[in-house]
């Protein structure tokens, strides 16, 4: 395995590298996606996947061993399960998850796994049909569970579910949610609104982790599960008896900013230190202009350089991160 080169001024060791494959979506998330409101990037302006894959080997000459592809809606680009072929036969990386709304999952499922992806994350914010309409702007819930239960027919592990928690949407679904990980292996993962970029949902107190914890205690003692190398920021629990775990994602109520090990790659070829920072670096322009590997390579360095020690996002301090997630891919 390569030597970790990417060990920031704060001993953090990034070896994660999140790619937003594109900024486009088949689905308008009322907290991620607000109709009218953002332009689509042209064509040109987002990578094409052969420079994608350069900037992965290149990443992994440094340290990088999990990549996650994301977006917008990955399954919506053209060509992409052929890129994640590529992908999963570049040496040296030893985990590659998607991220996915999981429309297109049913029906692509044998390709994903014929492309070597094994783990996969699927948003899904509502067990309701209604709900999830309200939310996506689209009828698609019966599609997306019955993806998930293929997925899990199909023998990926884990599964994760990922779940925004929003007060006044389904703030009244965390114990159904949870109570899922009883029935599956299911790694369900509780996600904290960050209102970011340019959105249409009213911030209302916003629902945190320890609210979420204390609804989910009803069901039984949250047991913390170890913690490996890739796991990131999430803190991670086991209902008593369950099969599968609970996660919590606490962007503003936890800061776990010492614990980041990631990178971002955006759409448009941007590498950030930081979700909740708009600090990047600009590799699209470098390698139109021909650069060499190791020109790549600074651009890396330069973003560990830059990761700041902590977000400056809060709950009463909002707005700061002018970029939308679906196109740094969350
Ligand atoms: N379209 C794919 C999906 O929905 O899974 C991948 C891209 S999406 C931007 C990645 C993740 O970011 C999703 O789990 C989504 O729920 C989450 N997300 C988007 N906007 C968010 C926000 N403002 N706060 C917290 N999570 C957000
Ligand atoms: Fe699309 Fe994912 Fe954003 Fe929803 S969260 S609008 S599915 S990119």
């Amino acid at each position: 395995m390569p030597k970790q080169k990417l060990i920031d001024k704060y001993n953090r060791h990034l070896n994660y590298l999140r790619i937003s494959i594109t900024d486009r979506c088949n689905l308008q998330c009322i907290y991620c996606m607000p109709r009218d409101l953002i332009p689509r990037l042209p064509h040109s302006d987002i990578l094409s996947y052969e420079e994608i894959l350069r900037i992965v080997r290149v990443g992994v000459s440094l340290g990088i061993s999990k990549v996650r592809i994301t977006g917008g809606e990955p399954l919506v680009r053209k060509g992409v399960y052929d890129f994640l072929s590529q992908l999963s036969r570049i040496d040296g990386l030893c985990d590659i998850a998607l991220t996915t709304n999981g429309v297109f999952l049913k029906d692509n499922i044998e390709k994903i796994k014929a492309a070597g992806i094994k783990r996969i994350n699927i948003s899904l914010d509502t067990l309701n049909k209604n709900k999830y309409r309200e939310i996506t702007g689209y009828d698609r819930f019966d599609h997306v569970w019955e993806g998930i239960k293929i997925a899990h027919e199909m023998g990926f592990d884990p599964i994760k579910l990922n779940m925004v928690a929003l007060n006044g949407v389904n703030e009244n679904e965390m114990t159904d949610f949870a109570a899922l990980s009883f029935s599956y292996p299911f790694h369900i993962r509780f996600i904290e609104y960050m209102p970011i970029g340019k959105s249409r949902m009213k911030y209302g107190p916003l629902l945190l982790v320890p609210e979420i914890k204390k609804r989910i205690n009803v069901l039984g003692k949250l047991v913390p599960v170890t913690k490996d190398i890739h796991d990131g920021p999430a803190e991670r629990y086991k209902l008593e008896g369950a099969k599968g775990e609970i996660g919590f994602i606490g962007a503003l109520s936890h800061h776990f900013c010492n614990k980041c090990n990631r990178l971002r790659l955006t759409a448009s070829g941007q590498l950030r230190p930081c979700l909740l920072s708009d600090h990047q670096e600009d590799l699209r322009s470098i390698m139109r202009k021909g650069c060499s590997d190791t020109e790549i390579s600074e651009i890396f360095l330069a973003a560990v350089r830059h990761k700041p020690s902590d977000h400056n996002l809060s709950i009463n301090h909002t707005g700061n991160v002018s970029c939308q997630m679906s196109s740094i891919g969350g």
